[in-house]
């Protein structure tokens, strides 16, 4: 699968799969909040020598019509204005956690649905089988 569909379909399933539970559950954090849900995956998820990326509002990156959340590194994570849910947070930690690799193949995909099971208790049975359903590969 060629890296733009891999991120196509990961967009289409967390858009109706990972958005919704995260909006209607959870709603919009504040960024302290999501800082200190950054720091807590980091400090059990990091190798010991990795310093912890900033987590900062920001406007995001361009992308079609609106603006997205972005990853650089692992040194920084950027929330855009109308983005700061928590499976986002998550979804730029997991980026940050594979050294800032910004693709979403299976090995990503992996380590974002650990992390979304571990620290925001997200079905992992239902995870993997609407993921594989939309031809997300896992
Ligand atoms: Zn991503």
């Amino acid at each position: 699968m060629s890296q733009a569909s891999e991120t196509r379909k990961l967009y289409a399933f967390e858009r109706m799969y990972i958005d919704p539970i995260d909006h209607e559950q959870r709603g919009e954090w504040p960024m302290w909040r999501l800082r200190d849900l950054a720091q807590h995956i980091w400090s059990y998820e990091a190798p010991d020598n990795w310093y912890p990326p900033e987590i900062k509002a920001g406007r995001g990156v361009k992308m079609g019509d609106k603006y997205v959340s972005y990853c650089l590194g692992r040194s920084e994570i950027v929330l855009a204005r109308d983005q700061r849910f928590p499976s986002i947070l998550v979804h730029e930690v997991a980026h940050a956690l594979r050294n800032g690799d910004v693709n979403h193949n299976k090995w990503y995909t992996r380590r974002y649905f650990t992390l979304l099971v571990k620290y925001l208790d997200y079905n992992p049975l239902l995870l993997y089988h609407y993921a594989r359903e939309n031809g997300v590969a896992v």
